[in-house]
């Protein structure tokens, strides 16, 4: 027995249309604005509104939240519930300093999955799902986590910042077990398989199991999803979300990501100019309508995004977005701004027999420099073939070294074993001490 049973908050298919959606939206607000009256920084904002904001357009004459004001209030002051109502603490990834905060309560949570588990491949009860981002501190390895829980799959705790998870062990997890789904950033697909293929393995037929990669957490070029979806032979299904919010899009049949707007209401705002509108391009600006631990109104994730409310065949009637992250921002090379994510199309657009998987570059004021890992017989071609699409794509030169597999992604990472030990004080004559108390 599962329990996926849908919990009472909308699920996909309960409207017909925009309109409809909307008053899916407009029902839920006041109590979502009544949730956000509870939190010590909210109150500071509504105490001076005549009445409580009950429409969008009321909505909008709210001032927009920002990260600074999560960091601003760590750890506690945008709590709605009491502190006892708390099922699970969190932070955003990111530099020193003061943390980004978020937690949500059980309820919370339910909201949390279900939107993870919107996936259009399923997750069932057949499914052995691991999950291979970080658990601690961030949202992103516990929500799927509960998701896969939610549809009675067989989830693996996988984590990718942990010694007790080496690559090789995630390759022989996947062999063995029959792992049916995976959740990574998408890089992690491209290291598996160089990883398999250390291990003897073709990662296109010896894993037949395998149904589909979910992926998330960086930005991805159609050219890269490719790769990694022939390398692996299944679907590269595509997920949009951050720790303070959960899972804010994901992708339909047809490829294209739909926001969660029966979830939460979206807005697009232009830093430039102020304005803030339902589609285009801008900054996404996320309402969760239903999260009562750590409430947000307006809250502005800084991503750049371009929304759009043009009709999908997917028939989920919900707007799609497009993540650019910061894919827009790039580094001088003479005269062209060069971006991570159009030199990403360039190397996984070199011919697929070559290898070229794993790459760096350094942007030079009169030249691009790049590293590409490739096998001596394609060495020449490559270096070539890339120097000119960068030379068309930019109008720059380039310096392309090929380098021998293993000097980007050193063979030992991709089969290295470590033992994983418990602390120990008592060693025998021959044995090595030296992991005494610092025993990682
Ligand atoms: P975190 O704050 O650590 O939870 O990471 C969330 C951030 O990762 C988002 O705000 C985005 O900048 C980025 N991100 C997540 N998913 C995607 C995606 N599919 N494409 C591009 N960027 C993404
Ligand atoms: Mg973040
Ligand atoms: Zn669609």
């Amino acid at each position: 027995m599962t329990d996926d049973a849908p919990s009472n908050l909308p699920q996909l298919g309960q409207w017909q249309g925009p309109d409809d959606l909307q008053r899916l939206q407009e029902k839920q607000l006041p109590q979502t604005v009544t949730w956000a009256a509870r939190s010590p920084f909210y109150r500071k904002w509504l105490k001076s509104a005549t009445a409580l904001p009950t429409t969008p357009a009321d909505l909008a004459a709210l001032p927009l939240t920002t990260k600074q004001d999560l960091r601003d209030n760590y750890p506690f002051g945008m709590l709605g519930v009491p502190k006892e109502r708390l099922a699970t603490y969190h932070e955003s990834s990111g530099t020193a300093g003061r943390p980004t905060p978020s937690y949500y309560t059980a309820e919370d949570w339910t909201d949390l999955a279900e939107r993870f588990a919107r996936k259009w491949i399923g997750i069932s009860a057949e499914d052995v799902f691991l999950v291979r981002t970080p658990y601690a501190l961030l949202l992103t390895g516990h929500l799927a986590h509960a998701a896969g829980r939610l549809h009675g799959a067989t989830v693996v705790p996988g984590d990718n910042r942990s010694l007790a998870m080496p690559y090789a062990r995630v390759v022989r997890v996947m062999h063995d077990l029959g792992v049916t789904l995976t959740w990574s950033v998408p890089t992690e697909c491209l290291i598996w398989a160089a990883s398999a293929a250390a291990a003897g393995h073709r990662s296109d037929v010896d894993f037949p199991a395998l149904r589909a990669l979910f992926v998330g957490g960086e930005p991805l070029t159609d050219a890269r999803r490719k790769r990694i979806s022939r390398l692996w032979g299944v679907p590269v299904i595509e997920e949009y979300g951050s720790t303070e919010t959960g899972s804010l899009a994901g992708e339909c049949q047809n490829g294209r990501m739909h926001l969660w707007s029966d979830r939460a209401l979206f807005e697009v705002y232009d830093p430039a100019t102020g304005n803030v509108s339902a589609e285009g391009d801008g900054q996404l600006v996320v309402t969760p309508l239903y999260r009562e631990a750590m409430p947000l109104l307006r809250y502005n994730l800084e991503d750049n995004v371009s929304v759009s409310y043009d009709d999908c065949a997917c028939g989920w009637q919900l707007p799609t977005v497009r993540v650019l992250g910061r894919s827009a921002f790039g580094y001088q090379v003479g005269a062209a701004k060069v971006t991570q994510h159009r030199l990403e199309e360039l190397v996984f657009s070199l011919p697929e027999t070559y290898g070229v998987v794993f790459w760096r570059a350094r942007a030079e004021p009169a030249a691009l420099r790049i590293e590409i890992e490739v096998a001596q017989e394609h060495r020449a071609a490559a270096e070539a073939e890339l120097a000119a699409s960068i030379k068309a794509a930019y109008g720059v030169d380039s310096d392309v070294a090929g380098l021998a597999p293993g000097t980007l992604v050193p063979n030992e990472a991709l089969t290295g074993m470590s033992d994983v030990v418990k602390p120990r004080s008592l060693f025998g004559p021959d044995e090595d001490w030296g992991k005494a108390l610092l025993y990682y």
